[in-house]
């Protein structure tokens, strides 16, 4: 099998057993995501993310480990501790990935994923060494953090170059916002997967190998990732741009500018400049040509990287080194930097929101509900009411806090704001005061920053990218069939993050999707902030679920690659001569020359309805045991707020946020659902997938399975 390492590996830890079985038995999934999501529909679609059955799944893909660009993302999927849907019976399955080494080296090391299951009776850490796989006691390393548990785990095993991916304390207490992390800022962030490692007392898993990958067309490959390359200086499939506003309106970067481009984008610029006197460097994932994150040294910090939503601290309003500060404490404490977002503002909102004279934080003083210590840590930590920077008072007291689990509050804290909502207004209830848990409940409806998104629960329960009521009715479709942050940077390598213009970036929408698509689904996107989305009925509900399918498709493909979002599908490229277009068909090339399988677009699309349809199926049992279910009107929904304005103030005060653009309708949303299931091959009065679409997608084995333990689908 070229491309492919041919092997499986799983882990038993309740058995301590180790056993291997053979690849192809999933690659109709393709790699990556869809491994992981057939595993858990196979095994364990029901299980709690914290039970010893559920599934731990880190999955590559047949590019994984080649030359191919920024393919070396592994997948991580599991029954997620970090979504919340109130309504779901069960806990549902979801995915994350992260960058550096540790895939390509999985690889190297002869196998295409990893699947843990059980429970080991104390700590220990996963010590892959080519065919050599040992389950090593942690003893001396749980309890460490994040870099130092690596550190600590290279000097065990007498190897600087073995890639390790761990857990911080936060994911030892099964902090539901734990991620996993790997060298010194590549972190698999959403999904809470670094707690189902510490439910499984799985501090670690290290891998070290030399096999290579066997490549069908080697020549081939060489010289097509050369063309991919020259689509370069500007982006690779677009990066954010060092400058200017995160938006398309009225932008435009000069092509020769290269400084301005992707290629050469500098984070620590971008977002934190004050900090440039500590930038060391920038760096790449393997295989990348990128060097999307920033490597930093402070005298107080030490060494660290940093990119994307570990900026968070800058974006919520700091400007001194208590941004970086920031970002080493979530890597080491091993925390999820995205959820910092809606976190925080909610630690400043139950300080800002008074009930009776007094702030929400206050009255759990009084009910001891948090200790003095903390209480002063919290409130030292709110963004300074006279103005200023936001400053590092309170900071790692604040994130400690959570990660610890220390008091009520922070115990509620460390199971993810959304979560920690409702324990506190249930605890309020239970002490008999109504008006504070009803105070509490009301940052549901805040608007914050990131789009107006964070405070609501578009990403059941997870912090999201990106406010439906900016891009359309594509990405509220988007938002109502994902099980975490749909982001998907498909459509924002086109929209937000080119240098491209409105004007320059249409023609390539057209390129891309035609005519119809480009210009109903798009059509007024960079419209300002008081005009309503124009809507041409059928025309629009046809191109926005157009869209919708391709973000999913393509969201499969990519993560199945373990490509990364920066780059594909490859939207733009800043060369005029290409008019500023990418290529989308580079995926499918790309596998073609690695498998020596003959590829197609339509091949790798069928493969992603599969696992598309998985994902789908899945959330179906978990959402109501596997008994019958309307998904169009129980889980396809997005919050209320997205269709109404706004009805409270926004926040957070730091720093202003820009008013969200005007509701959405909610006819227009329904039609736009109508089309998508249509297009999907999925019941329209109900949102299930039919049976037609499983057998004509060769997935008997899926139908039987899921109607043998749920309900008859529709034909
Ligand atoms: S673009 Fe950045 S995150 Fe993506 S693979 Fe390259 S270096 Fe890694």
């Amino acid at each position: 099998m070229y491309g492919w390492a041919g092997k499986i590996l799983r882990v038993d830890l309740t058995k301590g057993t180790i056993s291997t079985e053979e690849t192809k038995k999933y690659t109709d999934y393709l790699g990556g995501l869809g491994f992981g999501y057939k595993v858990i529909f196979d095994e364990a679609p029901k299980a709690g993310p914290f039970d010893p059955e559920n599934r731990l799944i880190f999955a590559i893909g047949p590019l994984t480990g080649t030359m191919a660009p920024s393919t070396s993302r592994p997948e991580v999927i599991s029954i997620s501790p970090h979504s919340y849907a109130t309504q779901a019976k069960h806990s549902m399955a979801s995915r994350s990935n992260f960058g550096g080494y540790w895939g390509a080296e999985l690889k190297f090391a002869g196998y295409d994923a990893v699947i843990v299951q059980g429970k080991a009776p104390k700590p220990v850490y996963i010590n892959i060494n080519n065919d050599k796989v040992t389950i090593e006691d942690a003893s001396s390393v749980w309890g460490k953090d994040g870099l130092a548990a690596q550190e600590a785990i290279k000097q065990l095993q007498k190897d600087e170059d073995i890639q390790i991916a761990t857990i911080g304390p936060a994911g030892e207490r099964m902090v539901r916002i734990a991620p996993i992390i790997h060298r010194l800022g590549n972190v698999a962030r959403q999904g809470g997967f670094g707690a189902v490692m510490g439910s499984k007392n799985l501090k670690a898993i290290a891998v070290r190998g030399n096999k290579g990958v066997k490549v069908a067309d080697e020549k081939g490959l060489i010289e097509y990732v050369k063309v991919v390359r020259s689509f370069q200086p500007a982006p690779l499939g677009a990066t954010p741009l060092s400058s200017g506003p995160l938006s398309w309106t009225g932008k435009h970067i000069d092509p020769a500018d290269i400084n301005h481009q992707a290629q050469r984008f500098n984070q620590t610029e971008s977002n934190a400049p004050w900090l440039m006197k500590y930038h060391l460097k920038t760096q790449s994932c393997y295989s990348c040509p990128q060097g999307c994150y920033t490597y930093m040294k402070t005298p107080k910090e030490g060494m660290g990287a940093v990119s994307c939503t570990q900026w968070f601290y800058a974006w919520m309003g700091n400007r001194d080194e208590a941004t970086f500060q920031a970002s080493q404490l979530v890597n080491k404490l091993g925390l999820d930097s995205f959820e910092m977002f809606p976190m925080i503002q909610f630690i400043w909102f139950l300080q800002d929101e008074e009930v009776n004279g007094k702030s929400l934080l206050r009255h759990m003083y009084d009910k001891k509900l948090v200790s003095k210590k903390n209480l002063d840590v919290l409130e030292a930590a709110h963004y300074p009411r006279g103005g200023g920077d936001l400053g590092s008072a309170g900071l790692e007291g604040m994130l400690t806090m959570m990660a610890y689990r220390e008091d009520f509050l922070g115990d509620a804290l460390g199971e993810g704001f959304r979560r920690a909502m409702d324990i506190l207004s249930d605890e309020f209830k239970r002490l008999k005061m109504p008006d504070v848990a009803d105070g509490v409940m009301k940052f549901v409806k805040m608007e914050g920053i990131m789009g107006g998104v964070v405070g609501g629960n578009g990403g059941w329960g997870m912090s999201a990218h990106y406010d439906p009521r900016t891009f359309g009715y594509y990405w509220a479709v988007n938002f109502a069939m994902e099980n975490c942050d749909p982001m998907r940077h498909s459509m924002t390598n086109l929209i937000e993050w080119t240098g491209l213009s409105f004007e320059q970036a249409m023609p390539v929408a057209i390129r891309h999707w035609g005519k119809d698509v480009a210009e109903n689904g798009l059509n007024d996107i960079h419209r300002d902030r008081t005009t309503p989305l124009t809507w041409n009925g059928d025309k629009s509900a046809k191109a926005n679920a157009y869209l919708s399918q391709f973000i999913h498709y393509r969201g499969c493909i990519k993560d199945s690659l373990t490509g990364c979002d920066w780059v594909y599908p490859v939207m733009v490229s800043g060369r005029e001569d290409r008019g500023y277009a990418g290529d989308i068909s580079v995926e499918y090339k790309l596998v073609g020359l690695v498998t020596g399988e003959k590829m197609t677009q339509e091949k790798l699309n069928e493969q992603a309805a599969r696992t598309w349809t998985l994902h789908r199926l899945l959330t179906v049992l978990e959402w109501n045991d596997g008994k019958a279910v309307n998904m169009r009107e129980e889980h396809d929904q997005i919050p209320d707020h997205f269709f109404a304005p706004v009805d409270t103030r926004l926040l957070p005060a730091y720093p202003p946020a820009d008013p969200p653009h005007p509701p959405l309708i909610r006819e227009n949303f329904e039609a736009t659902k109508t089309e998508y299931y249509k297009l999907m091959g999925w019941d329209v009065k109900t949102g299930l997938p039919t049976r037609s679409l499983l057998k004509k997608l060769g997935m008997q084995d899926v139908l039987a399975s899921f109607e043998a333990q749920a309900f008859k689908l529709p034909s």
